[in-house]
């Protein structure tokens, strides 16, 4: 079940919480959100196993290591996007030579990486 209070979000199975973001946390952060709706996200479609394992690192570190694996010896650079008053709205993992944004901080992508 997800639990959306003011202070805090979680998300939780029969076997226990499986995560939970304060509310310092995305206000520190903004970003944070983009994680929170992608977990939500999984947890609807995938499951709350699934997004267990992704929270335990068992299942992205090796989509992580293929899809990076591609950009091995690559140039890449770390981008940041900014609005009309220069506040940052977005930072990327570039590679140079694909032309490819290889990850943003708008979240995982892990649909994208299937
Ligand atoms: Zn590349």
């Amino acid at each position: 079940m997800i639990n959306i209070q003011q202070d805090f979000i979680s998300i939780s199975d029969k076997h226990g919480e499986i995560v939970r973001w304060l509310d310092n946390e995305w206000i520190e952060d903004p970003a944070v959100t983009a994680a929170i709706s992608n977990a939500i996200d999984i947890y609807h479609t995938k499951g709350s196993e699934y997004l267990r394992d992704i929270i335990d690192n068992k299942i992205f570190n090796s989509e992580y290591a293929n899809k990076l694996a591609v950009h091995l010896h690559h140039d890449v650079s770390i981008v940041s996007y900014h609005d009309m008053k220069n506040n940052i709205i977005n930072v990327s993992l570039e590679c140079n030579e694909c032309n490819e944004v290889i990850l943003d901080s708008r979240g995982l992508e892990l649909d994208e990486w299937e």
